[in-house]
């Protein structure tokens, strides 16, 4: 899309360009376009009780609470895992 970066919501304003960091999901890590007006707080639905992280509309983020930081923690355990059994 033009004008929008990863992660980031650029608005054109009167007082030119903003740029702001757009909410991404806690535990999946979708990035959420809400409209600039609009507080994310306002997300009825919208945040996790758990962990009190902002979650989309995907129903397995409501299921359970699976932060993306548990999930990179994984990651890189498993990582690690995997380059142990590679050097030894
Ligand atoms: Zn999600
Ligand atoms: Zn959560």
């Amino acid at each position: 899309m033009r004008g929008t970066r990863h992660g980031v919501l650029i608005t054109n304003g009167p007082e030119g360009t903003i740029e702001e960091d757009a909410p991404a999901c806690a535990h999946c890590g979708h990035i959420m376009s809400v409209k600039p007006f609009c507080d994310p707080a306002a997300f009825p639905n919208g945040r996790c009780k758990i962990c009190n992280g902002l979650i989309c509309d995907n129903p397995a983020c409501h299921e359970r609470c699976d932060p993306m930081e548990k999930k990179l923690e994984r990651w890189e355990r498993d990582a690690k895992l995997l380059e142990s059994m590679q050097s030894g």
